[in-house]
């Protein structure tokens, strides 16, 4: 115990020492490949629940679009691993400390795009004015309390995984092209929930939605949208062997981010540093818009093609970094269970 304590007190030490070294500096300058701006349309598809697991269960088909992808199956959650607070820092590029995102608040609480951490919808709407915008998901709270209500997102809420799958291929194959697409499947979650992460249940849930994700992926791709499009599966958290989520164990923490476009780079792992927030950086980056100074999402390294990663610069948000390191050790410590 005496030396966890001493782990834990020089990890934050040391963030502690760091932190003046940024703060007095330069920002660092956001680095503009040919990557950025190269995509018309970005297609984020959310799986709550799954965590790292897509890597320990058959899916072939997320292996077939992603075999000329970027994939991390470590990519860190935030430091509360609940869904409103992971979903929102996706969307918005800032920590759940920032968005103040909970799971009562976002099924509660609508906001608009005056709202201090908006999402990158917001954004999404400020450079593309006419762009057709759109999100369908299966749990409610992500379009009516996190998403933005003023700003003209297409959005639906159809009830169950199967549902939202038809939904969204019938909206494709209705000639719909968003410049920024969200989607959200949530039966991993209920799985992980009632049975743990090691249950079959949990796993034939992953292999359910592998094949939801297969089909939504040709649905984008029949309709011409992948020759400029941007395709991202990510997870908001995993699940303990015993279910449920809520602290920071590595079947909690450690989550999945997996990117493919013409200009990812292929077989890519993305750099430790990469957590699933990065997600928001990422499509601003592909459409080409430039990332407000106080997200704390970056582009990570061995991404995209020619594209340095970014430094994330801890001092936008110290509390956030310093949290995330001390974590880290119990992420490192509950790797094997
Ligand atoms: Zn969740």
């Amino acid at each position: 115990m005496k030396k966890l304590l001493a782990v834990l007190l020089s990890v934050l030490l040391v963030c502690l020492c760091m932190a003046p070294a940024y703060a007095s500096g330069e920002a660092p300058a956001q680095t503009h490949s040919d990557s950025f701006g190269a995509y018309d349309h970005v297609f984020i598809i959310g799986v709550d629940g799954a965590g790292r697991f897509f890597k320990d269960v058959n899916t072939p088909e997320f292996d077939r679009i992603f075999a000329d992808g970027a994939v991390d199956y470590t990519a860190r959650t935030e430091m509360v691993t609940v869904s409103a607070q992971n979903w929102g820092s996706i969307l918005s590029g800032v920590s759940y400390l920032r968005h103040g995102l909970t799971n009562d608040k976002a099924g509660e609480t609508q906001r608009d795009s005056s709202t201090k951490y908006p999402t990158i919808f917001t954004y999404a709407r400020r450079a593309f004015p006419e762009a057709e915008l759109a999100s369908i998901v299966n749990w409610d709270p992500i379009n009516y309390g996190i998403i933005e209500t003023d700003i003209g997102v297409n959005k639906m809420s159809p009830g169950n995984d199967e549902d939202v799958t038809n939904a969204i291929c019938d909206y494709f194959d209705a000639g719909n092209a968003p410049t920024l697409f969200f989607s959200h499947f949530d039966e991993v979650d209920h799985a992980g929930h009632e049975y743990g992460s090691k249950s079959q249940e949990y796993i034939s849930a992953i292999e359910a939605a592998d094949a939801r994700i297969g089909r939504v992926y040709d649905a984008i791709e029949r309709n011409g949208l992948m020759e400029n499009g941007l395709f991202i599966v990510v997870s908001d958290h995993g699940h303990l062997v015993v279910g449920g989520h809520f602290g920071l164990t590595a079947r909690e923490t450690n989550t999945t981010v997996a990117v493919k476009g013409k200009t990812v780079v292929a077989g890519g792992v993305m750099d430790d540093d990469t957590r699933n927030r990065d997600v928001s950086a990422i499509a601003l980056y592909a459409l080409g818009i430039e990332r407000p100074a106080y997200m704390s999402s970056r582009v990570p390294a061995d991404l995209f093609k020619n594209t340095e990663g970014e430094q994330r610069d801890i001092s936008r948000d110290l509390p956030d970094a310093t949290l995330c390191k001390l974590a880290w050790v119990i992420t490192v410590l509950t790797k094997w269970i």
